[in-house]
């Protein structure tokens, strides 16, 4: 331990600014039931963690005697959980900052969540990341998207009711019949540039495509300006028609799976999307309804959920499987919904579990959504050199998904965050 004070300092000097104020403890656990991420099962392995950072994941292996060892007891040892498609701040945004952020964060990482994306939220949620890096608040990881719009608004819509944008959704039943108006090329470099400015890690784009419209040009735009300030684009489409434009500009990720249009009736339009080989997060549950104590069905803003819109919300799952077969395989977990993570997981596990088996869950919680999260150099996976986000479950989610709400010991970075 006392060697290792120096190098951990140095070793987080170097690395990014995330892993920094982790105070991560040189740790073992043994006796774990280990799944790494990869689809590898070790049924009775050893994860040595030093500096953060994974050093070692080995059957039968002994721990060093100089670490804090955790002993799993035979419960399943699993990468952190990733979401990667989440609005958090809420209300408010000061408020939600000063009254409600440090328990919000604390529920992710109850839940098993160690990285969170946002697609789409105000600067203080920059501002809650510092706090968690700085240790003035436990949380997960958090990268964030800056919106970077594709179109001027389209004639008529000034007249639209407030509210949640998805549940007036142009993309979903009488499309728009008109272009929308272009946006300046100067204030696209102009949105990008203050993005990089406020710290934001992505640029979030939505696509409705409009009859002779500007929105593919000024994605392929955004796509190329955000490269140069290191800011991967990172795209809302949610129907086949608009998630086929949307691949033509190349952005790094889509954030929806396609649900209106059935891709099994488009097999040209299927093809494109999985040879575009752009990553893509689930959110099916978002377009499903949520259901509180009253047996009432919701949709994610809390009201009656909008039949008459997203009444093609059961499509998602199946044009999901019919990609994953067609060879998408960075396939990741995302809800873009604002209920607490563990209901969140819920409603993501019963829509999932439609089409997909336990084991391909664990994957697209862990390993695929880091990468449809554009992480995954760093995290998704047990292996050594990759940051020590582990979460210990009670019971088998290759068996049943539900285990996956059993979560008894979230660990961040080397870091016990929260312990059942
Ligand atoms: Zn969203």
């Amino acid at each position: 331990m006392q060697s290792s004070a120096t190098l951990r300092t140095v070793a987080a000097a170097g690395a990014l600014l995330l892993t920094s104020a982790a105070s991560g403890q040189d740790l073992a656990i043994t006796n774990a039931r280990v799944l790494d991420g990869t689809g590898a099962v070790l049924d009775r392995g050893t994860i040595v963690v030093r500096d953060g950072r994974i050093e070692s994941v080995s059957a039968n292996a002994q721990a060093p005697g100089n670490v804090r060892t955790i002993d799993a007891a035979g419960r399943t040892v699993m990468p952190g959980f990733v979401e990667a498609h989440r609005h958090i701040v809420d209300g408010d945004p000061n408020a939600w900052l000063e009254e409600t952020a440090a328990e919000q964060m604390q529920e992710f990482l109850e839940a098993g969540f160690t990285t969170v994306v946002s697609a789409i939220d105000p600067p203080q949620l920059l501002e809650a990341r510092q706090r968690i890096e700085q240790g003035a608040m436990q949380g997960p990881r958090i990268f964030a998207a800056a919106f970077v719009p594709l179109a001027g608004p389209m004639p008529g819509s000034e007249n639209q009711p407030e509210g949640d944008p998805a549940r007036f959704d142009a993309s979903r039943r009488e499309r728009p019949s008109q272009a929308a108006p272009a946006i300046p090329r100067e204030a696209t470099i102009t949105a990008i540039e203050n993005a990089a400015r406020a710290g934001y890690d992505y640029l979030k784009t939505v696509i409705i495509v409009t009859p002779g419209g500007p929105e593919v040009e000024t994605l392929k735009l955004v796509v190329e300006e955000g490269r140069r300030h290191g800011l991967p684009t990172i795209t809302h489409a949610v129907s086949v028609q608009d998630t086929v434009a949307a691949v033509e500009a190349g952005p790094a990720s889509l954030v929806h799976t396609p649900h209106i249009g059935h891709l099994g009736d488009q097999p040209d339009a299927l093809q494109k999307i999985v040879d575009a080989g752009i990553p893509m997060m689930s959110t099916l549950a978002v377009f499903i309804p949520h259901f509180d104590e009253d047996n009432e069905p919701l949709f994610r803003d809390g009201l009656p959920f909008p039949w008459e819109t997203l009444s093609s919300g059961g499509q998602g799952p199946v044009n999901a499987r019919l990609l994953w077969e067609a060879g998408l395989t960075s396939y990741g977990y995302g809800t873009d919904t604002s209920w607490p993570p563990k209901e969140s997981l819920i409603d993501e596990l019963r829509a999932l579990r439609t089409v997909f088996s336990p084991e391909d869950v664990v994957s697209i919680i862990t390993k695929n959504a880091a990468e449809a999260a554009l992480q995954s150099d760093e995290i998704g996976t047990l292996e050594p050199g990759k940051l020590a986000d582990i979460v210990i479950v009670d019971g088998d989610p290759l068996e049943a998904s539900s285990a996956l709400l059993n979560v008894v010991t979230t660990i961040k970075g080397g870091e016990v965050v929260f312990e059942q």
